[in-house]
């Protein structure tokens, strides 16, 4: 994906408030994503309240959209400083990049992309998709290793019964399930589909930060309900989690969570990186096309050119003090 948004985004994070105990609703915001065929993304981190979940930087949710009328289609764009995950429920998307990836990315199939120094990828939509829906993730790199080289992990995770709920795991662990995709810090993202009326108990990492983001369902997490499109965000030391579907039909989740990650970062359209400066470096390389990122070959059209440079320096942007529990 390329974040459209990027030209007024910018957050920076590494300080935090105080935890609190229970249950932060986050809300998602409308967000064209970028592209000649604009489609709607509703993005609920970064946000004022919250800019990472452990490393996840990004999350966006779209879908189910019908696309007929040629779906998605983002010519190549570039990345550095971040992994990007793929993840669908409906659709196929056909992804190319400047590792020389050709791939297709299907439902229930986890596509790893590093950016590291730099990548350049186009995702598009195949003929036969009619109904696009899925959520696009982004990893923040930490500093030892935001410089890594390109690579792209392809894993298809066994969906595994537990009780009242189908369960799988794309990346970390879960309930006894393991992905084997290597990540550079502590992470965990799952699908979790509750069937109608069940309660999950889940034990998860207490140095683990956690997020909920409903897909479908009348979803509670730990009591509170947390909606359709909005994501449930609950601080490190807990050990169990509990999730429950008060729908008659089934509920569609994905779980994510990593320890909280503590280094200041900057992002500006698809980068992360540290401060203005990289950002106008990163920028201008995309622009002057160096083989920072690369070139995707197969794609036919122009590649996306960078927003302009932004006319604001980067000012700090942390999350805001905490409400204390009562
Ligand atoms: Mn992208």
């Amino acid at each position: 994906m390329s974040n459209a948004e990027a030209a007024s985004e910018v957050v920076r994070s590494g300080t935090r408030g105080e935890s609190t105990a229970g249950v932060e609703v986050l809300s998602a915001r409308d967000v064209p994503l970028g592209g000649p065929r604009a489609l709607q993304v509703r993005r609920t981190i970064p946000q004022r309240a919250r800019t990472l979940i452990g490393a996840w930087c990004f999350s966006d949710h779209y879908g189910p959209v019908e696309v007929a009328a040629g779906g998605m289609d983002l010519p190549p764009h570039p990345h550095t400083g971040l992994q990007t995950v793929s993840w669908l429920f409906s659709g196929t998307i056909e992804h190319r990049d400047s590792l020389g990836t050709h791939s297709f990315i299907r439902p229930g199939e986890l596509n790893l992309m590093t950016g590291g120094r730099g990548i350049a990828h186009s995702e598009v939509s195949t003929a036969e998709t009619t109904v696009l829906h899925g959520v696009q993730l982004w990893v923040a790199l930490p500093e030892a290793h935001r410089d890594a080289g390109r690579d792209f992990q392809h894993h298809v995770p066994e969906p595994v019964r537990i009780d009242g709920a189908e369960l799988r795991v794309f990346l970390g662990s879960l309930d006894g399930e393991t992905s084997p995709v290597r990540t550079f810090t502590p992470l965990l993202g799952a699908q979790l589909d509750l069937d109608p009326h069940a309660t999950v108990t889940l034990p998860v990492d207490p140095g683990f930060e956690h997020g909920l983001l409903v897909d479908t369902g009348d979803v509670q997490l730990d009591g509170t309900s947390v909606p359709p499109a909005e994501l449930g965000y609950v601080a490190p030391g807990v050990d169990v989690l509990t999730v429950t579907n008060r729908s008659d039909a089934p509920a569609r989740t994905i779980l994510l969570g990593g320890p909280p990650f503590e280094e200041e970062i900057v992002m500006w359209w698809n980068f992360v990186v540290r401060d203005h400066e990289e950002i106008l470096r990163a920028r201008q390389e995309w622009e002057d096309a160096t083989d920072r990122f690369g070139d995707v070959e197969g794609y036919h059209g122009r590649r996306l050119p960078a927003p302009p440079v932004p006319d604001v320096i980067m000012t700090p942007r942390r999350n805001p003090p905490r409400r204390t529990a009562p």
